[in-house]
């Protein structure tokens, strides 16, 4: 009998297993090796990796970058400087989970969780290997969400699909790039991340959009554009986009990471809350194993924890949307010409100044809630778990 199962070996799960003090912990992940395949951009602000004290080795990190450039239609570009990695994922989550194992957790490779039955007081666990039973499970199955799905406590994340290519021979520069460009991104953007220092242009160049059916065609015509044809290998996944579910919590269950719905609300990043709603569980959860209380009432401080730590979901959703789908390519074209060319120190009164002057020069952005895509923007930065 476990303390806690933890379902997926990704960095919510394995943030979870580090973080849980004196619990006996498991760690079931259905690949036969952690972190593979890759599924993900791959970047990591510098802020992430010292809030964790983590010291990822050298292979784990394929390049430093400066921050984040965003590219808007007519090819105006302002840069949020923010010192970040641009990491090898599949080594980064494999050094997590060395972290965990010295911790003392127990790690499971090879074995999917098909069903969990609820017993008299704990929960079993059927997986592909054999029965797993323990006191409370921890849902850190990324997008697939199974727990909620299992016991039908939320309705499932609203999704977009992320897809990119391992491309040879970009144009590169410091920066992690993202371009605001509907006509390729409908409801989201396209990215230009380095995965090498600029000799042989290595980078992961993909796009995350809601028009799932056209992704490949639409980022195919992007690197079209750009002259790139040195394509590697494709990889890519399903993000969850619209925000926490509506019970992270139930009897002797938590959920985090991309199970939860935690990904940063505008640009879809999910390793930083994945780690940060891992730790928050694990402290409500060592207490609930110390007490011996798994009930709802306890777990409950979990969701009053992650609340308090992460931003306004619903805020920066809300300019998001008026940012992607009331906000048309000219108006992206004029908003990039007005905005500074670099944000960084960039203060809320400044936007609001910068808000007033887009509106007076086009009063009908204000009925687009421009403001409100401000404000989503100006959550970008690390520390608002923006990327
Ligand atoms: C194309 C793309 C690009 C991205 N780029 C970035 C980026 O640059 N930066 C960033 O911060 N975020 C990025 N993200 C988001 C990021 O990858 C996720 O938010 C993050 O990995 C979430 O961590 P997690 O542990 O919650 O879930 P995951 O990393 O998805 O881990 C879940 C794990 O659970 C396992 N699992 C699922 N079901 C079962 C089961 N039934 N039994 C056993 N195991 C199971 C899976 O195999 C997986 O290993 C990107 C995502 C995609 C798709």
């Amino acid at each position: 009998m476990y303390d806690v199962a933890i379902i997926g070996g990704g960095p919510g799960g394995l943030s979870f297993a580090i973080h849980a003090e004196n619990i006996k912990s498991i760690v079931i992940e259905e690949h036969k090796s952690i972190g593979v395949p890759v599924h993900c951009g791959e970047c990591i602000s510098d802020l992430c990796l010292r809030k964790f004290e983590l010291r990822p080795p050298k292979d784990a990190i394929a390049r430093a970058v400066n921050g984040v450039n965003v590219i808007f239609p007519g090819n105006s570009e302002t840069v949020l400087n923010e010192k970040g990695y641009v990491l090898n994922k599949d080594k980064f989550e494999q050094y997590l989970a060395d972290i965990a194992l010295k911790k003392g957790a127990e790690i499971k490779t090879g074995a999917r969780v098909e069903n969990i039955e609820r017993k008299e007081g704990y929960w079993s666990l059927k997986t592909s290997e054999g029965t797993i039973d323990a006191k409370m499970i921890v849902d850190a199955s990324g997008q697939n969400q199974l727990i909620s799905q299992l016991l039908n406590i939320n309705k499932p994340s609203k999704k977009v699909i992320g897809i990119q290519y391992r491309m040879d021979n970009v144009e590169l520069n410091d920066y992690l790039n993202f371009y605001l460009w509907q006509e390729y991104a409908p409801h989201g953007y396209v990215w230009v991340i380095p995965k090498s220092m600029k000799e042989n242009g290595m980078a992961n160049v993909g796009l995350v959009t809601d028009d799932i059916k056209n992704a490949k065609q639409n980022l195919d015509r992007f690197i079209k554009e750009k002259g790139w044809t040195d394509i590697k290998f494709s990889f890519g996944g399903m993000i969850p986009s619209s925000g926490p579910l509506k019970q992270t919590y139930y009897t002797g269950v938590l959920l985090v990471g991309d199970a939860a719905g935690f990904t940063s609300p505008l640009f879809e990043g999910g390793t930083h809350l994945g780690l940060m709603s891992g730790k928050l569980a694990a402290q409500v959860a060592s207490d609930a194993v110390r007490t011996n209380d798994y009930s709802q009432n306890k777990l409950k401080e979990y969701e009053e924890l992650w609340k308090k730590e992460f931003p306004p979901y619903n805020t920066i959703i809300k300019g998001k949307d008026a940012l992607y789908d009331k906000l048309t390519t000219d108006d992206l074209e004029e908003i990039g010409k007005l905005l500074p060319k670099n944000f960084d120190n960039f203060g809320w009164k400044e936007k609001v100044l910068l808000g007033a002057k887009m509106m007076i020069k086009n009063p009908v952005l204000y009925k687009k809630n421009i403001l409100d895509a401000l404000f989503a923007l100006a959550y970008s930065e690390a520390k608002y778990y923006g990327w």
